[in-house]
């Protein structure tokens, strides 16, 4: 990887650490959803990243993909368990980490196990593991706090305006003799629940990808997809970001929207669900590899 972008991966980690105080601060009892999530994205675009996804507040069971919808009223209350999702980029190089929220105190251990699972697994990384023991090492932690790890849920590379890439780093041991590539970015990210450690796909979240650009006809559809291929990419948005920029009414977005889903220009990521709607808590942080070290990409200074 060559020096500047190494710069890039390293800029966006700074960024989204930064965002991740901001967003401590405003995830306040009581606060609304909508207007926090609108807060912590504008953060990050005013520092000088853009959004590599739409930041996701997911709640209690939902253990990811959800994120407020422009006209939600919903309010963090101090019982949630709140895991905060946020990945930034610059110039298509992706940074991509969470943390989990709970203000009554009442999941400290869950959200404990998580974060330790996520250093554990780090400081492995200097031994140059192979993915299955990363995994392996995720489940004895967790396991060992009397937790499990959800086992359909993993980490992931990162490629240049692809959020998701592979290979696939587990969370439980798995037999995956592969190992971390000089030159890769990569994220992390043990979930934790105390249920019976599986999702599944429940609602539409309101978050969608572009996955095969072609011409369409309707004129909505097309007025969406113009605009979202120019500004996101390859990378996933969030409905109510279209509605704030292309001023469209909620009419012609539905229409739009369903039209491009129908036609599989866009797909939509379901909100991912604990199976038995147990809670579930995540931790994740990113980082490169290069031919002598491992740069971590969010955290302090
Ligand atoms: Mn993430
Ligand atoms: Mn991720």
């Amino acid at each position: 990887m060559e020096k500047e972008e190494i710069e890039k991966y390293v800029k966006a980690g700074r960024i989204l650490w930064e965002a991740q105080q901001f967003a401590r601060k405003e995830l306040q009892p009581n606060c609304n959803l909508f207007e926090a999530v609108e807060k912590i994205e504008e953060f990050i675009l005013k520092k000088g990243a853009s959004c590599a996804f739409p930041v996701n507040l997911s709640l209690n069971e939902n253990a990811a993909h959800q994120t407020p919808d422009w006209n939600d009223s919903i309010e963090l209350n101090e019982e949630d368990v709140l895991k905060v999702d946020i990945g930034t980029h610059v110039d298509g190089r992706v940074a991509d980490a969470s943390f989990t929220i709970n203000h009554s105190g009442k999941w400290n251990e869950l959200i404990k196990a998580t974060e330790l699972a996520l250093e554990k697994a780090f400081d492995l990384l200097d031994k140059n593991p192979t993915l299955g023991e990363i995994g392996q090492e995720i489940e004895a932690v967790i396991s060992s706090k009397g937790f499990k790890p959800i086992q359909n849920l993993t980490g992931h590379g990162l490629a240049p305006f692809e959020q998701h890439a592979p290979p696939s780093i587990p969370n439980i041991k798995s037999q995956d003799n592969r190992r971390f590539e000089n030159g890769k970015a990569y994220a992390i990210e043990p979930f934790a629940s105390n249920g019976d450690g599986f999702v599944r796909e429940a609602l539409k979240s309101g978050i969608f990808q572009i996955e095969e650009p072609r011409p369409v006809r309707n004129a909505y559809a097309r007025k969406i997809l113009e605009f979202a291929s120019e500004n996101y990419k390859t990378l996933p948005f969030a409905e109510r970001w279209l509605h704030r920029e292309l001023k469209m009414s909620d009419f012609a977005l539905k229409i739009g929207l369903k039209q491009l889903l129908k036609e599989k220009v866009i797909k939509s990521f379901p909100i991912l669900r604990e199976k038995k709607n147990a809670v579930v808590a995540q931790a994740e942080n990113s980082f490169i590899k290069t031919e002598n070290k491992i740069i971590k990409l969010v955290q302090k200074g």
